[in-house]
């Protein structure tokens, strides 16, 4: 249970490393790790250290600072990776897709030369996440 008594979310889980993820960024108060299954040659999920907030809405609102950190860590995930150029989405809401209702941001990007996530198997072009 954490301090506002709430069960972990599979995200604070990981950002403790209960549940192993390949993290590829981290500050004093977000994560960023691979997701389990990538929908873009690069796909990385950004998250809060605090599940306090449930979308992005409530961080919006409750943490301007914070959203605009992470936001930060996504531009400099995606300078290293695909040449700044990126699609940061937030599903907000079971309709839309959300799933883990602890905030968190997608990373969507086809990768730069040169760039680690060299992984095209998901193929070029568009973008599949939709
Ligand atoms: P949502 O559907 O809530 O917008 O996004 C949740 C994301 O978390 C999904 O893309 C899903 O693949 C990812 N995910 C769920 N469980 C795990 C996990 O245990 N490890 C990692 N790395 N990603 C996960």
């Amino acid at each position: 249970m954490t301090s506002t008594g709430q069960e972990p979310s599979i995200f604070s889980r990981i950002a403790a490393r209960e549940i192993p993820a390949t993290i590829v960024a981290e500050t004093d108060r977000i994560i960023a790790f691979e997701d389990i299954a990538p929908q873009a040659p690069v796909h990385v999920v950004i998250t809060t250290r605090t599940q306090q907030y449930r979308n992005v809405v409530e961080l919006a609102a409750g943490d301007p600072g914070l959203l605009a950190e992470l936001v930060s860590v996504a531009a400099g995930i995606a300078a290293e990776r695909s040449n700044g150029q990126f699609r940061l989405v937030f599903n907000t809401g079971e309709a839309s897709g959300q799933t883990v209702f602890h905030v968190h941001a997608h990373l969507l990007a086809q990768p730069g030369p040169g760039s680690p996530a060299g992984d095209d198997s998901l193929g070029e072009g568009s973008l599949a996440f939709r």
